[in-house]
């Protein structure tokens, strides 16, 4: 018997009820994709970017990876910033993180979990930066919590210190970037209300191009 059966059951499934809802469906996405909006989130399995955000197939582009990091030497991550700016044209870059992200959690232990330890690294870096406010939180929740949102913020303006970025304003691009936190135990979206639209949002020393 075929392995994974009922995944391929649970797809035609799918395909047939998509077709009934709109029959062209699939035929209008075989053309191309027009996504508005770039998904920078966790890899975590609670967390399907369309499902959230209710859209359909076609809508978001996305990129996943373990505590939605953007850190600025990734290719992965510049890889499909870059495609999605420049060739999708995408106008809204939505980095967000997840209360309760393991991710997180590992990089607020003094224990090793491997490779990964590396890539939680960019986490500890920040907990280093933010020690001040977080250390005097005594509730572990809150203070995963805290570095769960400046996490968020921090990646916000990883993407923002992108040359991809600052080109696209430059060249009069219309393209924001948000952060927000999703909660896994009520399905919301919480806005973080960062949201950067121009490269006066962004501090002199990581401009790489002048202010005209
Ligand atoms: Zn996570």
């Amino acid at each position: 018997m075929k392995e994974l059966q009922e995944l391929f059951e649970n797809n035609r499934a799918w395909a047939e009820n998509s077709l009934k809802k709109d029959p062209g469906a699939f035929q209008k996405l075989s053309d191309k994709q027009t996504p508005k909006y770039l998904w920078i989130g966790c890899s975590d399995s609670r967390i399907p970017a369309n499902e959230i955000l209710g859209l359909p197939p076609g809508e978001v582009f996305v990129h996943r990876n373990v505590a939605n990091l953007f850190p600025h030497t990734d290719f992965n991550c510049l890889s499909v910033l870059e495609y999605g700016v420049e060739f999708l044209n995408i106008e809204h870059v939505i980095v967000c993180g997840h209360y309760k992200c393991g991710g997180i959690a590992a990089a607020m232990e003094s224990t090793q979990f491997g490779l990964v330890d590396n890539w939680l690294r960019n986490i500890r870096d920040i907990y280093f930066r933010e020690k001040e406010l977080l250390d005097p939180i005594s509730d572990p929740e809150l203070k995963s919590n805290r570095l769960v949102e400046l996490n968020v913020l921090y990646q916000v303006m990883n993407v923002c210190h992108t040359t991809i970025v600052q080109n696209a304003w430059a060249n009069n691009k219309k393209l924001s970037i948000h952060g927000w936190v999703y909660d896994v135990a009520t399905g919301l979206l919480k806005d973080l209300n960062c949201c950067i639209s121009s490269i006066d949002q962004v501090d002199a020393t990581y401009r790489t191009l002048k202010l005209k």
